[in-house]
């Protein structure tokens, strides 16, 4: 069991006394169950905004499973002592699912164990994907697969459904819904990306988005994110997010992707380049803690502001016509 496994089972025993876990999956694999847990904190008043933290998706990126660990464990240090903390949670409904893909983790992949890129694996096609990160259908031992040709809801991967029937659960009754998937292995710097993966259009929400933007910047003028549409660097089809986006187009719902910036590691160790997991991964212990820390005052801003949904008012896209 990887040290990130362990914490996920020593959390699941400890998170009763403070919410509630359930499992939305089991995922079969060789002969050995892996389930895909998702952890509950806060309101449980279904039309109060809501904050989801998901990562894992991709198998080789195991920090963005670790440092929703780390943040989890704060919740749970803090819990017995802080009002401040109570108090923002009894207005939230936090949702935390740490290991999207655990048959991806345990295999050192980045798809799940069908071979399938979760994140391309949505009935979202792109006008003009990017060559072959952008998602393919040439054949399932090669990065990036698209899974099921057929491209339809009921072809998805269990991951892929088990992940977007929870968000969709959600948003089925929340005011505001505030999401953040957690990946690494691309880029020089922390960037925050929203949608959209499969076109350069303007998301039409955009104003929702600047809005974000300069509130961050209010609360944290020394933030190390550099805020972009995920187009702005590829295009990919079946993303997960897209799809969950274009599918509720009446509701107040903002996905974000926490894309953490894995060169800026390579290039301070870049013998880490030629290890399995290098390329995505902060491999030096020093740094590793160092990045469990670095996401937790986002983590804190991103609870406030889901606190106030009245600074994330509607845009023209959510009001009905
Ligand atoms: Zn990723």
């Amino acid at each position: 069991m990887s040290p990130s496994e362990e914490q996920l089972k020593s959390i699941e025993r400890r998170w009763s006394s403070i919410g509630s876990v359930r499992t939305l999956e089991n995922i079969a694999h060789k002969n050995q169950t892996f389930p895909i847990l998702e952890f509950r904190i806060g309101s449980t008043t279904p039309s109060d905004p809501a904050l989801m933290i998901t990562g894992g998706v991709h198998g080789l990126e195991r920090i963005g499973t670790d440092v929703a660990l780390s943040f989890m464990e704060t919740l749970i240090g803090r819990w017995e002592w802080d009002r401040s903390l109570r108090h923002t949670l009894d207005q939230i409904q936090l949702i935390v699912i740490p290991l999207v893909n655990p048959v991806g983790h345990a295999q050192f992949t980045r798809s799940n164990g069908n071979g399938v890129d979760l994140m391309r694996n949505a009935p979202v096609t792109a006008k003009q994907a990017s060559f072959a990160v952008g998602g393919h259908h040439w054949s399932r031992r090669l990065p990036w697969y698209r899974g099921n040709p057929e491209q339809t809801e009921a072809g998805m991967e269990p991951e892929s459904r088990a992940l977007v029937n929870s968000v969709r659960g959600v948003l089925k009754e929340a005011s505001f819904t505030l999401a953040l998937d957690l990946h690494s292995g691309f880029g020089i710097q922390d960037q925050i990306w929203y949608p959209y993966a499969f076109s350069q259009d303007p998301l039409p929400s955009i104003d929702q988005v600047k809005i974000f933007e300069d509130l961050l910047r209010k609360a944290l003028p020394y933030h190390v994110y550099k805020v972009e549409p995920q187009s702005l660097h590829y295009t990919t089809h079946g993303d997960l997010w897209d799809f969950l986006y274009l599918e509720h187009e009446r509701k107040n719902f903002l996905p974000l992707t926490l894309e953490m910036g894995s060169w800026s590691w390579v290039r301070k160790n870049p013998l880490q380049l030629f290890s399995l997991l290098g390329p995505f991964n902060p491999i030096k212990l020093h740094r590793h803690r160092r990045t469990l820390r670095r996401h937790l005052p986002l983590f804190q801003f991103l609870m406030s502001l889901t606190g106030s949904p009245a600074c994330m008012p509607e845009t023209d896209r959510q009001k009905p016509q």
